[in-house]
């Protein structure tokens, strides 16, 4: 084990875990996470942290682009942990949650050079293709609005287009019908700290007010 990993654990055991026993013991019979969010697997966003939030509190699924596969099409963990937060978990919250700077939205625009012509990323490319709908409708915005930023574009659209998704999950559209369920789109500045919320009735990206 390396010396960075020790030290956290230890920190973990002997400061947090023991200071916080009566949590652990009540998370140790089971889990009642109140919401799901599903994040990129980027190691600069920390759902946790960013909603000041406990163990047991946060049902978390992450894939590189917090992407939502279409129910039908493809089988796979998010799916799978999609359908156990909201049919076994029944999470009242479900939550998109992008962020700035992601490498997945601009791998999207990525040609490969010289360099890395042996590196192989076949899996990563073809889970990407998922999200090519994000990125052509951010060109055709950004050749428009030139002056937009088109990696905030991108990622932008890439949470609606997984919220989107979640529209063909039979269980989940049963769920917000009848007001079990609410799904949110969040985008996280990363420089800032800034969480903006996907408003619905104006069809933007809001900075959420503190
Ligand atoms: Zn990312």
């Amino acid at each position: 084990m390396k010396k960075v990993h020790l030290d956290g654990y230890r920190k973990f055991k002997k400061e947090y875990f023991k200071d916080n026993k009566k949590l652990f013991d009540e998370l140790a019979l089971g889990q009642k996470p109140h919401s799901m969010i599903i994040t990129c697997s980027d190691s600069r966003v920390s759902p946790v942290k960013i909603l000041s939030g406990v163990p047991g509190e946060l049902f978390i699924a992450r894939n590189i682009g917090n992407i939502v596969p279409p129910y039908e099409t493809t089988k796979g963990a998010t799916q799978s942990a999609i359908e156990y937060a909201v049919n076994v978990l029944k999470v009242d919250s479900l939550i998109i949650l992008g962020h700035s700077a992601c490498g997945a939205c601009a791998h999207l625009y990525h040609e490969k050079t010289e360099d890395e012509e042996h590196v192989e990323l076949s899996h990563v490319d073809e889970w990407l293709t998922l999200a090519y709908p994000a990125k052509h409708n951010a060109i055709l915005e950004c050749i428009h609005n030139p002056e937009k930023n088109r990696a905030e574009i991108t990622e932008k659209n890439n949470i609606q287009l997984s919220i989107q998704r979640l529209m063909t999950y039979p269980y989940v559209v049963e769920a917000l019908e009848n007001g079990s369920l609410e799904i949110h789109g969040w985008w996280y500045d990363i420089g800032t700290g800034d969480l903006e919320s996907y408003d619905y009735s104006e069809k933007i990206f809001k900075k959420i007010s503190i």
